[in-house]
């Protein structure tokens, strides 16, 4: 069943939102190459609780940390660990914060330093097609018409692979709730979207092949062809005319472009003047 929320509903959904989009931020700051992943997840797994709230995926069917942190070829669901990020490297950080009963879900890719063109152009664009996905979660539409709109900016008009094996999903009351958003579909298949539906709307997008394999581990799922892939994800409400995202990437974005000119080893040093 897919559920309709009310407005103190959908406003204490955007406080757990933005307690992800807060947590995002400080992840934006925090990353610099040399560090590892589980030391992200620790910094992440702190600021949650020492705010209020419970990181959603902690032992969430077994899941063992905060974030799933997806470095370069994996797609989602990584582990935190020992890997020391590097320069060059994406890091596709997604977390989940559950406060009082309900979940804010959200996803944000990291470039680390000098990360390549054709690299830098799949996060541009996966990030734009989740912009196109919201815009379409408007009331009378329907799932198909969010899962078009990715698969033909990303797919059709710049030949990158969608991921299917993973889709984005109603949340609330549970991290994942119904209906199913596929990444691909058809203009107007599936469900039918009303206002005050909220959903997580999240392109997972590979810059190759769209085919991905799950690791032993059970969870971690990376690209066959281990070429990278990114992950935007917003916690979405249903709206009239266009829908809403209720997590925000303007505080990420703009801590990421704090924190890159902060670490850019060409920046240039203050110029010792003579007196
Ligand atoms: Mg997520
Ligand atoms: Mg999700």
């Amino acid at each position: 069943m897919i559920h309709i929320r009310t407005k103190d509903e959908i406003e204490l959904i955007r406080k757990s939102a933005l307690m992800v989009t807060a947590t995002l931020t400080e992840v934006a700051a925090f990353l610099k190459p040399g560090i590892t992943t589980a030391s992200v997840d620790k910094m992440a797994e702190t600021f949650i609780r020492d705010n209020g709230g419970v990181p959603s995926f902690k032992n969430y069917h077994g899941f063992p940390a905060s974030l799933c942190i997806s470095v370069n070829e994996t797609v989602v669901h990584g582990f935190p660990s020992d890997y020391i990020i590097k320069d060059g490297d994406i890091i596709s950080v997604d977390c989940g914060v559950f406060m009082n009963e309900y979940h804010g879900d959200h996803a944000y890719t990291f470039a680390i330093g000098d990360v390549k063109p054709e690299v830098l152009k799949l996060l541009q664009v996966t990030k734009e097609s989740l912009h196109r996905a919201i815009f379409q979660a408007r009331e009378n539409n329907r799932v198909g018409d969010i899962s078009f709109a990715v698969e033909n900016y990303t797919a059709k008009e710049h030949s990158y692979g969608v991921v299917r094996e993973l889709v984005g999903h109603g949340v609330g009351r549970k991290l994942h709730e119904d209906p199913q958003v596929p990444n691909y579909g058809r203009r107007g298949d599936g469900k039918r979207l009303k206002e005050g539906m909220v959903l997580a709307i999240e392109p997972m997008i590979n810059l190759g092949t769209r085919e991905v394999q799950t690791l032993e581990d059970g969870w971690t799922v990376v690209t066959a062809d281990r070429k990278p892939s990114a992950h935007f994800e917003h916690t979405t409400v249903v709206r009239k005319g266009r829908g809403e995202a209720l997590s925000n990437f303007a505080p990420i974005e703009a801590a990421e472009a704090k924190n890159t000119e902060l670490n850019s080893s060409h920046n240039p040093q203050p110029e010792k003047t003579a007196e």
